[in-house]
């Protein structure tokens, strides 16, 4: 299996081979077909998979295809528990969107608003956000996620630990209800199968 086989463009193949990964981990080779079909994907995956690039790769590659506006509303919105793994998923996404035409952002709580909203305004492609902090600018009037395309929830298991469910639920209530919906989580408990009821549509499940 090659990673040019899954159906990525060149720019994205270019940004793959320049990180030097030369075979796509499994959980990469299940994932990426079904995203790239316009699928809804819930992946059982822990941290060490290779899970970024999974959902991160396929999700550059829809945005890139398909057209862009002047304008650049959030089309893709990327949901992490912490700021370590939203600063991580960023830099994923940075590497290997750097042969594309995308912009993107993180933002997350406990830092300086200002240069994260400074970001925002110069219009983004992708964001990678915490929950907190993405709900607070939203109430700022500060983003919409009214033209969001792409969902991703990773760690879907850590971030109810951490009492996001609330959150999550108002999250969805901000974007379009017609969208794509990828979920990530290590573990399936009763609670995990019933968030992932209420956000994927006729997902197709994968296992790393
Ligand atoms: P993750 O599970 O997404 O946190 O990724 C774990 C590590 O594996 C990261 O350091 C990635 O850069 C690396 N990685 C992801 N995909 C591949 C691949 N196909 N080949 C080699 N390394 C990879």
């Amino acid at each position: 299996m090659s990673f040019k086989l899954l159906g990525l463009s060149e720019p994205i193949l270019k940004a793959i081979s320049k990180k030097g990964y030369n075979t796509p981990s499994p959980i990469q080779a299940k994932a990426i077909p079904p995203v790239l079909d316009g699928y809804d994907v819930l992946a059982s995956a822990q941290t060490g998979t290779g899970k970024t690039a999974g959902f991160t790769l396929p999700m550059l590659h829809i945005l890139s295809e398909n057209p862009k506006e002047k304008f650049r509303p959030i089309r893709a919105l990327v949901l992490t528990p912490t700021r370590e793994l939203a600063a991580q998923v960023y830099a994923n996404v940075k590497e290997y969107s750097e042969f594309l035409n995308l912009r993107s952002a993180v933002i997350f709580g406990g830092v300086n608003q200002k240069p994260q909203v400074a970001t925002i305004r110069k219009g983004v492609d992708v964001l990678v956000a915490t929950p907190g902090r993405l709900i607070d600018l939203n109430n700022q009037g500060l983003l919409s996620l009214k033209r969001v395309e792409i969902f991703v929830l990773d760690e879907a298991d850590r971030m109810l630990d951490m009492g996001f469910l609330r959150d999550i639920e108002r999250v969805m209530k901000l974007m379009p209800d017609k969208r794509q919906n990828l979920m990530f989580s290590a573990t399936f408990s009763k609670d995990i199968k019933k968030l992932a009821f209420n956000i994927l549509k006729n997902p197709v499940q994968v296992e790393a």
